[in-house]
């Protein structure tokens, strides 16, 4: 996987400007296929929120606000996967209308919880859990923002971490590179002191090759991670699900953990598909 922060060509040294001289630079934050808790956790950063509100206008916001300005904006942030022909249409005008674009969560960045469809017979699932189906207008699978336009930044999580969120966009305004966490869950988790579930025999735990940024939560609470950061850079999941097999999980379960938050991201679709189809 390439470094989702590889700034864009001119990321580190051209300081967000407003292109349309309305002042402030321009925030705007839209949402797609998605639960909107990513969104919510921008918003449960309030005091924050208030003094960004000093030195951005929030242009876009539909969970914070019903106010609504046209772009062209100096800072997107998308929530949420695409899934229908509109929702296709939608981000690619949303490109259009972004200096730059940094999609945010696991739906926005890895297709979400709603890609466990791209393992499934989608047609079939329409009929058993709509009485209409004919009036669905969906696409094949979910994907994320970057299989349709230019992302420029990523911010991983379901939900994102606010903290994070919030550096993105510092970063963003004082034209540098966001400071953020590229190692795996499993340094979090040492650094919180926890005993770690693999090498007691606990629980399975997705640590090692999942993106850190959540603070180790699950293991915290002994439970193995769920892999809600998706994939770390460089992930060794072929050599995870083998030591998880010698360890008794059985190929569905290896499945199941690998198939959840992120189950598109490629280095999770690649090795739960190596156990089993269904
Ligand atoms: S990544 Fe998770 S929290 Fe964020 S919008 Fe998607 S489902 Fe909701
Ligand atoms: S419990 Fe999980 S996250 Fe923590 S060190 Fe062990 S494998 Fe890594």
């Amino acid at each position: 996987m390439s470094d989702p922060f590889a700034p864009a060509p001119e990321w580190e040294w051209e300081r967000v400007r407003p292109p349309t001289g309305r002042g402030r630079p321009t925030l705007a934050v839209f949402k797609l296929a998605s639960c909107d808790g990513c969104q919510l956790s921008l918003l449960d950063h309030e005091d924050a929120l208030l003094r960004l509100a000093d030195v951005v206008q929030i242009a876009e916001f539909a969970e914070l606000s019903s106010a609504s300005m046209p772009g062209p904006y100096d800072l997107v942030l998308v929530e949420g996967s695409v899934t229908t022909p509109a929702d296709a249409a939608r981000v690619a005008g949303i490109r259009d209308a972004a200096r730059r674009l940094v999609a945010i969560g696991a739906c926005a960045t890895a297709g979400g919880i709603q890609s466990l469809r791209n393992f499934a017979d989608e047609p079939a699932l329409a009929r058993r859990v709509y009485a209409h189906p004919e009036y669905l207008a969906t696409l094949a699978d979910s994907t994320p923002v970057s299989a349709h336009v230019r992302v420029d930044a990523e911010i991983h999580g379901c939900p994102v971490d606010g903290g994070e969120l919030l550096e993105v966009v510092a970063a963003t305004l004082a034209g540098r590179r966001p400071i953020t966490r590229p190692h795996a869950v499993c340094e979090e988790c040492k650094q919180a002191g926890h005993a770690c579930l693999l090498v007691t025999g606990r629980a399975a735990c997705l640590g090692p090759v999942t993106h850190a940024g959540c603070g180790a939560l699950c293991p915290g609470v002994d439970r193995g991670c769920f892999g809600c950061f998706g994939p770390s850079e460089s992930p060794n999941t072929s050599s995870l699900a083998a030591g998880l097999a010698r360890r008794n999980i059985s190929e569905k379960s290896l499945r199941r953990l690998l198939r959840t938050f992120t189950a598109a991201a490629p280095a999770f679709a690649t090795e739960s598909a190596r156990h089993g189809d269904v």
